[in-house]
C-alpha cells in the first residue's frame, strides 16, 4: 500500500532524515522506535505531507509523489499543481496526534463528523450514523453528547482515533498515541488500537512503548540518526541484532 523511497530532510544545517525507506503492506502494523530525536515523528509526518522532505518519493496508494520536484516557489508558495497533488497526498492518511486536538465546542459525535462533512460533503445522517458506528468500535457510545472537558484524556485519545478513522483514509498514523496519559489509560488506548489491527486497518506507529510495539507490529522500524538501523518483525524488540538497537532497547526495558 506504500512505498518510502530514499526520503531525505534537513532543518538549516541539522540532517533529520538521511536515507529512508520502507514498504507497508495494506492490512499491517507498522511501529517506528527509536531514541529522542532520531526523526521517528518526522518520518510519520513526510507521510501526510504535515512535513515536507527535501528528497525522497512515497507512493500510497495511487498517489505519488516525488518531493524533490515540490520546491516552493515566489514568496515560499507551492505552485498550484503541487497543492493539489499535496491535498489528494494528505487525504489519502489519517494521523492521529499526542494531544488530542479536540474542538472544545464541539460535543464528542460532533467532533467525529465534523470532517467527513465539511471535507468530503457527506450528509450529517449519513455521518452521525458513520460516528456512531465508530464511537461504539472505540467503547465511547455512552458520552456521544458530552465535551471534550468533560472526558478523561485517555477518551478524548479515542476520540481523536474515531475522528481520523471517520474520513476512511488508506492508512493511518498515530504520534505517539499514549505519550500524553496518565499510565493508567494507556492500556485503554492501546486496546483500541489493537482491535484496529485486528480489523484489517493499516497503520504507522511512531511509539515509545515498545512492549506494544512488540505485541502488535507486523514490521518495526529501528530509526537512529535519521536511518533505519534496522528493521524487521517482532524479533527486532525481541532479539535485536544491531549493536545499536541492542544498547536502546537496553536502556529503556
Ligand atoms: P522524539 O522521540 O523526541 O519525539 P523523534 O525521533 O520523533 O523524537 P523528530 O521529532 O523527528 O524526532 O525530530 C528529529 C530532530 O529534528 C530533532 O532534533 C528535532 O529537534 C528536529 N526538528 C524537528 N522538527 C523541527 C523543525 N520544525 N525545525 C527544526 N528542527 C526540527
Amino acid at each position: 500500500l506504500v512505498a518510502v523511497e530514499s526520503l531525505a530532510k534537513a532543518f538549516g544545517d541539522h540532517v533529520v532524515l538521511r536515507d529512508i525507506s520502507f514498504d507497508v503492506a495494506e492490512g499491517t502494523v507498522t511501529t517506528i522506535i527509536g531514541p529522542s530525536g532520531s526523526g521517528k515523528t518526522t518520518v510519520l509526518r513526510s507521510l501526510n505531507a504535515l512535513e515536507i522532505p527535501d528528497a525522497g518519493v512515497v507512493r500510497i496508494g495511487d498517489c505519488t509523489v516525488d518531493f524533490s520536484t515540490i520546491k516552493p516557489g515566489h514568496r515560499g508558495r507551492l505552485p498550484k499543481a503541487d497543492r493539489q497533488l499535496l491535498a489528494t497526498y494528505r487525504a489519502k492518511s489519517g494521523m492521529v496526534f499526542q494531544s488530542h486536538n479536540l474542538f472544545p465546542h464541539k460535543t464528542t459525535i460532533e467532533n467525529v463528523t465534523e470532517g467527513p462533512v465539511v471535507t468530503q460533503g457527506i450528509s450529517k445522517e449519513e455521518a452521525r450514523t458513520a460516528a456512531a458506528a465508530l464511537l461504539e468500535q472505540v467503547g465511547l457510545s455512552e458520552h456521544a453528547d458530552k465535551y471534550p472537558y468533560q472526558l478523561s484524556g485517555g477518551q478524548q485519545q479515542r476520540v481523536g482515533i474515531a475522528r481520523a478513522l471517520a474520513l476512511k483514509p488508506s492508512l493511518v498514523l498515530f504520534d505517539e498515541p499514549t505519550s500524553a496519559l496518565d499510565p493508567e489509560l494507556v492500556g485503554d488506548v492501546l486496546g483500541v488500537i489493537k482491535d484496529l489491527a485486528a480489523e484489517g486497518w493499516t497503520m504507522v506507529i511512531v511509539t515509545h512503548e515498545v512492549r506494544f510495539a512488540q505485541q502488535v507490529s507486523n514490521q518495526v522500524l529501528f530509526v537512529d540518526g535519521g536511518l533505519i538501523v534496522e528493521r524487521g518483525g517482532s524479533e527486532v524488540i525481541t532479539d535485536p541484532q544491531e549493536p545499536r538497537t541492542q544498547t536502546f532497547l537496553k536502556r529503556i526495558l
